[in-house]
């Protein structure tokens, strides 16, 4: 039912009292090593909730490989899409501090090798896939080869982080484009930016996507179309960790539209999955199951 098309990470994780300056060295906490990468995310998170799912991504013939395998399988996620080999796997470095700020050092590795004709070649995937979801944690070029690829009929959804400046044929596939607040001030760039994220919604759409969404947090989401913009509420939740949430909210939403669900609706759903992950720590490990949806 969904393709996701992206980035597969391990995150390393290392807890500090202060971070480090130039030449100087740290002692941190044990070190933790988590599944991560918006792509690698978003699969586990729709296949979780029971969606037929399957991943485009590359790993490199690692250690951090297999675990992001491992955990893609133990999801129920279809792997035959994730490629190895041609780098290692891509990391995030990230340090936490006792105030919860991190600070993180990405290297794509094998994400960055993630190429059109790696695009080309997964064409039954395709085929097979009512939706289709990608982020921009790998090259933009591949991204554009994948909105070339869409089968007939199939809608096209685009969680443009981290963000940059898409071409027309991109924007205009988007059905909808998700964005978070930094995510559309970074893609407004200069325009300007009217009075709140009702306003961003709508200079997003004329822009070109079909539809836009804008995810604000524990404020909720608006979804914008032709039919106008509205406010899907978000759930009162005690938040632990938000870490991975917009990837979850993505992950469900672009299910529920393969589903045949409308947009508002697709997002009611979404915001409850979105609100159910920031209620444990971690990404992966935080993503809730149909029935801890409905428990909310
Ligand atoms: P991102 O992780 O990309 O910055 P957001 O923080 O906007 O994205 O979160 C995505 C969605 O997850 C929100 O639109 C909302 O539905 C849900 N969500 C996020 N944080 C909370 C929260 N504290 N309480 C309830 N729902 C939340």
């Amino acid at each position: 039912d969904l393709l996701v098309i992206g980035s597969a990470n391990a995150d390393l994780v290392i807890g500090v009292d202060r971070r480090p300056g130039p030449g100087e060295t740290v002692l941190g906490s044990d070190l933790a090593v988590h599944p991560g990468g918006k792509g690698a995310n978003q699969a586990v998170a729709a296949a979780r909730l029971g969606a037929r799912t399957a991943l485009l991504a590359r790993v490199g013939d690692d250690a951090h490989g297999r675990l992001l395998l491992d955990a893609q399988r133990a999801a129920g996620v279809d792997t035959v899409g994730v490629l190895v080999g041609g780098a290692p796997t891509g990391v995030a470095l990230i340090t936490v501090d006792p105030s919860g700020d991190n600070s993180i050092v990405v290297s794509p590795g094998a994400n960055g090798k993630l190429t059109p004709g790696d695009v080309r070649a997964a064409g039954s995937l395709f085929h097979a896939s009512r939706v289709v979801s990608a982020q921009l944690e790998i090259p933009l070029e591949t991204v554009v080869e994948a909105v070339r690829n869409l089968a007939p009929g199939t809608r096209f959804v685009l969680n443009p982080s981290p963000p940059r400046p898409l071409p027309p044929e991109v924007l205009a596939a988007c059905d909808p484009l998700i964005v978070n607040e930094h995510e559309a001030r970074a893609i407004l760039g200069d325009a300007p930016l009217g009075d709140g994220p009702a306003d961003w919604a709508r200079i997003l759409l004329a822009r070109g996507p079909r539809s836009v969404v804008v995810t604000l947090g524990a404020q909720g989401a608006l979804v914008a179309s032709a039919q106008g913009v509205a406010l899907v509420p978000a759930v009162l939740v005690d938040a632990v960790d938000t870490t991975g949430a917009g990837d979850a909210f993505t992950a469900a939403l672009a299910w529920r539209l393969g589903q045949g669900d409308a947009l508002a609706d697709a997002a009611a759903y979404a915001s409850r999955v979105g609100a159910a992950a920031v209620t444990k720590a971690g990404a992966q490990e935080a993503y809730p199951t149909p029935e801890e949806v409905a428990a909310l």
